[in-house]
């Protein structure tokens, strides 16, 4: 099977978490799977920067915060890819651009068109598990283009779609989608399964546990996103229309 798993930032936080990630992706890959992984920067790196930024220049232009904000992902896959590799399984690290993922140019808020998935499938077929820096691409003049906060979402979806993953898996800090935040109200419910619709009506009253872009990639590829802690691997919600 092939697998497209993203782990968030705090999924990444520190050494330790991102050992825990790599251990499963490691180990599906061991059991003969195909497994691409999406990472986020880790923790609040993308904040960080973002103030770091405004220290030399508080209205930086577009393109080069992309080419600033886009480093805090590829840090990420490089560290993920090591620490892959540390656990005797290959893995090599792609940026966005080195993956294929081809953006518009709207520096800040890039649109995925399309993903050219020749390098990714190269790497898969010479046996490694293939680390993608979250989002990010490049425009039609080549230039570094990021996907909006939370974007990262939006990079494992159209990966998945492109390359005809049997399973997307997002990796994040809750253990699904809950009918409001469980972190305020302690009587939450969680959902097994939740439509395209409905998830897309959550996002628009303020969920942020997925990109609202991601989940418009993945009904219009027709694929299901499965939303599960990064903590316990436990079943979390799957988000699609059931067939
Ligand atoms: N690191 C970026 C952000 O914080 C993208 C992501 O996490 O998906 O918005
Ligand atoms: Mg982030």
């Amino acid at each position: 099977m092939l697998f497209v798993q993203k782990y968030g930032g705090t999924s990444l936080a520190d050494a330790e978490r991102i050992r825990k990630a790599a251990r499963r992706a490691a180990g599906l890959a061991r059991q003969g799977n195909q497994v691409v992984v999406v990472v986020s920067a880790q923790g609040d790196t993308t904040d960080l920067l973002i103030e770091k930024a405004a220290q030399v220049n508080r209205r930086g232009a577009a393109r080069e915060m992309d080419a600033y904000l886009a480093a805090g992902e590829q840090m990420a896959a490089g560290l993920m890819a090591m620490a892959i590799g540390a656990m005797g399984y290959p893995a090599v690290s792609l940026t966005g651009w080195q993956a294929g993922i081809d953006t518009d140019g709207v520096h800040g808020n890039a649109r995925i068109l399309n993903v050219d998935t020749g390098r990714i499938r190269r790497e898969l077929e010479a046996g490694k598990v293939v680390v993608v820096a979250g989002f990010q691409g490049r425009d039609p003049e080549g230039d570094i283009t990021t996907l909006g906060r939370g974007g990262s979402d939006t990079t494992a979806v159209a990966l998945a779609g492109f390359l005809h993953a049997d399973k997307c898996q997002i990796f994040t800090d809750v253990d699904g989608v809950y009918d409001r935040d469980p972190r305020l109200y302690p009587d939450a419910v969680r959902f097994g399964r939740i439509s395209y619709e409905a998830m897309l009506k959550l996002i628009e009253n303020g969920a942020q546990v997925l990109h609202d872009r991601s989940v418009e990639l993945a009904r219009q590829f027709g694929i299901g996103v499965e939303v599960l802690s990064a903590f316990t691997g436990e079943p979390g919600t799957l988000v699609g229309d059931s067939e």
